[in-house]
C-alpha cells in the first residue's frame, strides 16, 4: 500500500531528506542486448532513513509528489546524477544514466528552466537520459518540454510502454518495455504478442527498446528474439551502490 509518511509533519521531514542528503542513489546497470555491454545506467532513488533503515521510492516518492516536493526531488536526483556522470567520464569510463522524471516536472517552467540552465552549465548532455512514465503523458505542455529536452542534447526514454499508438507523437529516443509485460513474456503467449507489436512500431519510427525486468535467462532470450536493444534486470544486475558498480564493471 502507499502508506506515505505517517508522522504529522511529513512534509518537513520529507524536505530534511533532501536538504540533509538523507537519498542515495543506486545504478540499474542497462547492457546492450546483441553483445551485453554496458552502454547506460538507471538512477534509482532511495531514501536512507533516520529511523527506518532504506526505503524504496514507492515509500515516499509519491508522498513527495503530493507534499509539492516533485522539483526539489528530480532536481536533487539529476544533479547528484549529473556529477556522477563526470566523475566516470574523468575516470575514461563514461556511462549515460537515465533519470525518471515525475509527470508534474514536465508542466513546471521553474523546472524546465533550471534544466535549460543546467545543461549549459554542466555539459554533457548527451549522457543523460529522461525518464517519463508513458501513463502519464497527456497535455502538450508535457511534450513540448520532452521536445525542449532533445532539443538540449538529452535523451528521452518514455517508461511503462503498452500501447504503440499513444506514442507516435511523442518526441523520445526509447521506448522502456516494463516489468509487468516483460515478467509475462515467458509465460504469456498475449503478452508476447504484445510486445512484438511495439517492438516493430518502436522500429518503424526509429526508436530504440529497453526491455526492463529481465530475471531469468528464459526471459533474456525472449528479450533476444523479440529485437529489443537494451536490456536491464536482476538477471543482469540489481541496481548497485557506485562502489558495488565499479566492482560489477571491474570483474566483466
Ligand atoms: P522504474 O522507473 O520502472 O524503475 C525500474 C524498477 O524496477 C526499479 O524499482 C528496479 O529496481 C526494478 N527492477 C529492475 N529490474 C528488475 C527485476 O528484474 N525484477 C524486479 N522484481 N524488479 C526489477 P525501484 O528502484 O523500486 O523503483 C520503482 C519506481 O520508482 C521506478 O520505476 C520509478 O518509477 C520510481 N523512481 C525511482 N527513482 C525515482 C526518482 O529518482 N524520481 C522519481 N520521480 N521516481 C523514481
Ligand atoms: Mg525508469
Amino acid at each position: 500500500g502507499e502508506r506515505g509518511v505517517s508522522v504529522p509533519d511529513g512534509r518537513f521531514e520529507l524536505h530534511q531528506a533532501i536538504v540533509e542528503n538523507q537519498l542515495v542513489l543506486h545504478y540499474q546497470p542497462i547492457v546492450r542486448v546483441s553483445d551485453r555491454t554496458l552502454v547506460a545506467v538507471e538512477a534509482l532513488v532511495r531514501w536512507r532513513h533516520p529511523t527506518r533503515g532504506i526505503l524504496p521510492p514507492s515509500q515516499f516518492v509519491p508522498a513527495l509528489e503530493r507534499a509539492g516536493l516533485a522539483r526539489e526531488l528530480t532536481v536533487w536526483v539529476l544533479r547528484e546524477a549529473i556529477s556522477q556522470a563526470a566523475v566516470w567520464r574523468a575516470d575514461g569510463q563514461p556511462l549515460a544514466v537515465g533519470v525518471n522524471v515525475s509527470p508534474e516536472n514536465l508542466r513546471d517552467a521553474h523546472f524546465r528552466r533550471y534544466l535549460d540552465m543546467t545543461v549549459r552549465a554542466v555539459g554533457g548532455p548527451e549522457h543523460i537520459i529522461a525518464e517519463i512514465p508513458a501513463a502519464t503523458l497527456r497535455s502538450p505542455e508535457q511534450i513540448a518540454s520532452l521536445a525542449l529536452m532533445r532539443e538540449r542534447g538529452m535523451r528521452v526514454a518514455i517508461d511503462d510502454v503498452l500501447e504503440p499508438t499513444e506514442l507516435s507523437d511523442v518526441p523520445a529516443d526509447v521506448l522502456k518495455l516494463g516489468r509487468g509485460l516483460v515478467s509475462r513474456l515467458p509465460v504469456d503467449a498475449r503478452a508476447l504478442e504484445e510486445a512484438s507489436v511495439i517492438v516493430r512500431a518502436a522500429k518503424a519510427l526509429g526508436r530504440s527498446v529497453t526491455a526492463v525486468g529481465i530475471e531469468d535467462d528464459l526471459t533474456w532470450r525472449r528479450t533476444v528474439a523479440l529485437g529489443c536493444d537494451t536490456a536491464q534486470g536482476f538477471h543482469i544486475a540489481p541496481p548497485l551502490s557506485t562502489i558495488d558498480l565499479a566492482a560489477w564493471r571491474a570483474r566483466r
